[in-house]
């Protein structure tokens, strides 16, 4: 039988392409993804997993038994199955480049694409290490199939060694994560977990507590239609309405010029004839009050800009995507000290971080799961040049399998 490894399984599940797709109302958006579930699933089972299954929506779950008397609360690790729509994950062929000692990285299906280390600085914690690619036309698929390999590997880990104690362990695998409805469908009643642990971040020794809060916004301007040749003094155009609330939008709050803790206004879809327009905005910061602001910001421009136009109108409506999970953390302290704990003896200096996004975490924090993210040791997601190296990928496996025991010792 194959000896599996946290890199073999990672080559195996890159192959695999599980592309969600925003457009469609399926859960999950892109039955592809069940074949990589599926996968997951036997291997699950195959460590031993008795109850390891995929369901209908595309989620894998599984329990590893608690092993010890003391009454440990019940941990998830949970990573998910799709990668980003942004750019094609079909046929993916990983590069394993062995022993790097910082030379580019040409991707050899487009030479155009290339992997350097002065515009990937963490390259340099990557010298002798084994850093895998993908060949020049697709995504590599690390984020999360890194998180996933390293989570079942950790599982086996957990199973062929007895002696490590720990409490009750949840696996949870989600669909749709890159398109924002990865925990729509999770059945937390089945999970019955108390605290999680997302395995989706980037640099080894990072552990994040914090996202953004975000909002979405819709901004609906109503023109008034009339016939090109006979329109003077009367046409008010809502696709020009539109052009100039974008010019008048403050720039300091574009995501092109903040970063850190700053916030951002983003028009993301633009769409729209003379009668109507529809620009969609998303709105984030990491102050809820902030989100507030900005819509206000919004709302200020659109008026300005309709006193030239007195017959067009506008409506405005808000709708909550995710908050700051760090609202949540804050009250579960023991889940980030552990954490940092578990990434300090596998060898690494913790490292607590923020997010400017959000992350299945962010959502599961607030139904009930406080759920901080981990490392996987991902880089420039989304993209052609995404890397992740193997001793990244194990030392994640490390990380949980120091946290099982953490959890079982201070019960
Ligand atoms: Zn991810």
């Amino acid at each position: 039988m194959l000896q599996y490894t946290v890199q073999n399984r990672f080559l195996k599940y890159v192959t695999v392409d599980t592309q969600s797709d925003p457009a469609s109302k399926a859960t999950p958006s892109t039955e592809k993804q069940k074949d990589l579930g599926r996968i997951l699933a036997d291997e699950l089972l195959e460590i031993g997993l008795e109850d390891a299954h995929l369901d209908e929506y595309g989620y894998v779950y599984a329990t590893i038994p608690a092993n010890t008397d003391k009454a440990v609360p019940v941990i998830c690790f949970c990573a998910h199955i799709d990668t980003s729509p942004d750019c094609s994950g079909k046929n993916v062929q990983p590069i394993v480049h062995a022993n790097y000692q910082g030379r580019d990285l040409v991707l050899p299906d487009d030479p155009e694409v290339v992997i350097r280390l002065d515009e990937h600085p963490d390259l340099k914690y990557q010298i002798g290490n084994d850093v895998i690619t993908a060949s020049g036309t697709t995504l590599l698929g690390a984020d999360n199939k890194a998180g996933l390999a390293a989570i079942v590997d950790a599982c086996r880990q957990l199973m062929d060694h007895p002696e490590i104690k720990h409490g009750t362990i949840k696996i949870l695998f989600t669909p749709d994560e890159e398109i924002g409805r990865g925990v729509d469908k999770a059945d937390m009643q089945k999970l019955a977990a108390d605290f999680g642990y997302t395995i989706d971040g980037e640099s080894a020794g990072t552990i994040e507590n914090e996202t953004f809060s975000a909002d979405g916004a819709q901004l609906k301007i109503k023109g008034i239609s009339a016939h090109p040749g006979f329109a003077k003094g009367k046409m008010e155009s809502a696709i020009k309405i539109a052009g100039k609330i974008l010019v008048e939008l403050p720039r300091k709050l574009s995501p092109e010029a903040t970063s850190a803790k700053e916030g951002f206004i983003h028009p993301v879809c633009i769409s729209g004839h003379v009668e109507e327009a529809i620009i969609d905005f998303i709105i984030r910061d990491f102050e809820d009050e902030k989100l507030e602001k900005y819509a206000t910001v919004i709302r200020e421009v659109a008026e300005s800009v309709l006193q030239e136009f007195p017959y067009a109108s506008f409506t405005l409506k808000i709708y909550e995507q995710y908050r700051n999970m760090k609202q949540v953390l804050d009250q579960h302290q023991q889940v980030i000290d552990y954490g940092m704990e578990a990434i300090k003896r596998a060898g690494m200096e913790p490292r607590l971080r923020s997010i400017r996004g959000g992350t299945d975490g962010s959502r599961l924090s607030f139904m009930g799961l406080p759920c901080p993210n981990i490392f996987a040791g991902e880089h420039a997601f989304h993209g052609k040049e995404e890397w992740v190296s193997v001793q990244d990928m194990q030392k994640a496996v490390d990380t949980m399998v120091h946290l099982a025991s953490i959890w079982e010792e201070n019960s």
